[in-house]
């Protein structure tokens, strides 16, 4: 498929490639929608074998954003920058000034954020040239102490739809990845009475988790046999797939990795396992709270009332997918297009 055939067939509105050879720099802006309000996606620092791949990987994560933003019910589009070198780079003023002169050039149609590659330091630097940067030092931070308890509520939602009650205690969840959304997700489920399995390639991550939460300890590729009640995914993406599927004895998965099915058909053989999937876009939807937090000038709490709401947007998507006899995957989807298409349909006042 080729850059065109998925502009067209996303229905992006906008895809920006800019340079500046002096800075060594070449970044992609892609603006998927902007329905909801200005598009927000984070810039990613990657060493793309091609400027293809960079340019589908742009147009792929922009569109994600439209869709997370809008199922958490924020007044922001979706969109995404890839700024294509290592992400080690040291040059990394010259670097992130360009890219922030491109992002003004956007008059605010594009806010960018820290991704993969990127941090805070950096959008300090892309904030010397442009205002539409957020997930500046001192201001929203880490997103994962939102995100944990969006993911939390989630899985309270999904507990709700297997089995007619929210409550997670006595339950076994294997956690894959003890990472930062993992840790503060954790000390929800333990202080809820929760067994946890724990994995992760940093050994020393798992053990804090046992010394924490009492977790136990499991095998990196064990975690996909591991008799439990729930299976979340904290680490990468695509660990549902058709090597694990098959493997898997719990009931429900739900967690904060982005992008948890390799493709989407996998949402279907999910199901016919009888397992609940929670889409992961509704569940991990707390990080652009946080986001929209710094935008919209929310205090944390107004945040994390924000993102307890991902409790009835998992129930909202369960319904329609009895009601249609879709995935929660597709179902997911719908529910951000009907609130696309409605604030679309929104007669153009003049002022
Ligand atoms: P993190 O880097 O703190 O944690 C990821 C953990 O996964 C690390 O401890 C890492 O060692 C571990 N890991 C890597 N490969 C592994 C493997 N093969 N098996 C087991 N563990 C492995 O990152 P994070 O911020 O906690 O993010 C976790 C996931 O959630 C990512 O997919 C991220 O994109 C997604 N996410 C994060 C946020 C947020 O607010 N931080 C928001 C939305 C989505």
């Amino acid at each position: 498929m080729t850059t065109f055939d998925l502009l067209r067939e996303f229905g992006h509105e906008q895809l920006v490639i800019s340079q500046d050879p002096g800075a060594n720099y070449v970044g992609i802006v892609a603006i998927h929608d902007t329905t909801l309000g200005p598009a927000l996606g984070g810039t990613r620092l990657w060493n793309y074998a091609k400027i293809e791949d960079a340019l589908v990987d742009a147009l792929r994560l922009a569109r994600g954003m439209t869709y997370k933003s809008a199922v958490a019910g924020l007044p922001l589009g979706g969109g995404k920058s890839v700024v294509i070198g290592d992400p080690a780079r040291r040059d990394r003023e010259a670097c992130f000034r360009a890219h922030g002169r491109f992002v003004d050039t956007l008059g605010g149609r594009y806010i960018t954020a820290a991704d993969v590659g990127t941090s805070s330091a950096d959008m300090e630097l892309i904030h010397f040239e442009t205002k539409h940067v957020a997930g500046l030092p001192g201001q929203s931070g880490d997103p994962s102490p939102v995100t944990g308890y969006g993911v939390y509520m989630a899985m309270k939602a999904a507990a709700r739809a297997r089995w007619g009650n929210d409550s997670l205690a006595g339950k076994r969840v294997a956690m894959q990845g003890a990472g930062k959304v993992a840790r503060y997700l954790a000390r929800h489920l333990h202080e809820e009475g929760v067994k946890l399995l724990v994995t992760d390639i940093d050994a020393g991550k798992v053990q804090r988790f046992a010394a924490d939460f009492g977790a136990e300890a499991v095998g990196l590729d064990a975690i996909y046999d591991v008799a439990a009640d729930i299976y979340a995914p904290c680490a990468l993406g695509a660990t549902l797939n058709d090597q694990t599927i098959p493997r898997l004895k719990v009931e429900i998965i739900c967690g904060g990795a982005n992008n948890q099915l390799a493709e989407p058909r996998h949402a279907a053989a999910v199901e016919k396992r009888g397992m609940f999937y929670t889409p992961d876009y509704v569940a991990n939807g707390g990080g652009v709270i946080n986001i929209c937090r710094e935008i919209e000038g929310w205090s944390e709490e107004r945040a994390l009332h924000k993102a307890a709401g991902i409790y009835d947007t998992v129930q909202r998507v369960v319904e329609v997918a009895q009601r249609e006899k879709v995935t929660t995957a597709e179902a997911a989807d719908r529910l951000a297009e009907e609130r696309l298409a409605a604030v679309r349909a929104l007669r153009a006042v003049r002022r």
